[in-house]
């Protein structure tokens, strides 16, 4: 049985205050979630909300990740780092991040080993561009992202990371995949991480959707086959629409 996730991507968004604010309102409406909720807040709210979270169902995740270990890399933020916040989760790989910032795979495939190596779950994310799917390369370029991603990655470890798909035509524009649409092409992951590894991998691995996620999509996208949850950008920073989402 795959674990249900519902992860909030805030990207930037919130100061220390508002995050404060936000929180206080958020944990007790999602007190009673069914599904595993992670909310992931920028770097400099991190403290704020690992003291609002730590007894809460909430789960803390983060945006980004370095893959060394310290160094002269100014701007970015280490596993050690994170770690003093009790965090969880790590988005990785977002098409914002690789769009704006030029991450490649090679750096999405360390990010995923720092990562694994600091027991946080990797949100790895794979999504198609319009041109790409119009030009029919949406199944080579999702495949591409996969492979780069997962490369020396054991079948253990594999299993302990979340997979979001995002295409990225769908983010933060109103135009969400449709159910069926999504459900289809998270299954051809599904095969993508079975031809890498085995059946039983790509049974058990969580996969999300993620693509202008709203309460009114929710329900019916939590109803198909493929899809155990959502990475969830706008409505993920207005608490009723979170907690509706949540409570799908
Ligand atoms: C995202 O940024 O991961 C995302 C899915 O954003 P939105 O829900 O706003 O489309």
């Amino acid at each position: 049985m795959r674990k249900n996730i519902i992860a909030g991507n805030w990207k930037m968004h919130f100061s220390s205050e508002e995050t404060k604010k936000f929180l206080n309102e958020l944990v007790p409406k999602v007190s009673d979630a069914k599904c595993e909720v992670v909310v992931c807040p920028p770097f400099t709210s991190l403290q704020v909300a690992s003291d609002i979270l730590k007894n809460s169902n909430i789960k803390l995740g983060a945006q980004n990740i370095h893959f060394e270990e310290k160094g002269a890399f100014t701007g970015e933020i280490s596993a050690d780092m994170l770690k003093s916040f009790n965090v969880s989760y790590v988005i990785v790989g977002h098409s914002e991040r690789r769009s704006y910032f030029n991450e490649t795979d090679e750096d999405i495939n360390k990010k995923i080993f720092t990562c694994l190596k600091n027991d946080f779950v990797p949100i790895f994310c794979v999504g198609e561009t319009l041109e790409e799917r119009e030009a029919g390369k949406m199944k080579s370029v999702l495949e591409s992202q996969i492979k780069n991603a997962f490369l020396g990655v054991s079948k253990e470890d594999v299993k302990k990371i979340v997979v979001a798909y995002e295409p990225v035509w769908a983010i933060g524009t109103g135009k969400t995949a449709t159910s069926e649409d999504a459900n289809n092409v998270i299954g051809f992951i599904r095969n993508v991480v079975e031809n890498i590894y085995d059946k039983e991998v790509s049974e058990n691995i969580v996969i999300l959707y993620g693509g202008s996620v709203k309460p009114n999509t929710i329900k019916e996208q939590m109803s198909m086959e493929n899809i155990d949850g959502a990475l969830v950008g706008g409505a993920s920073i207005v608490v009723s629409d979170f907690e509706s989402i949540v409570k799908f």
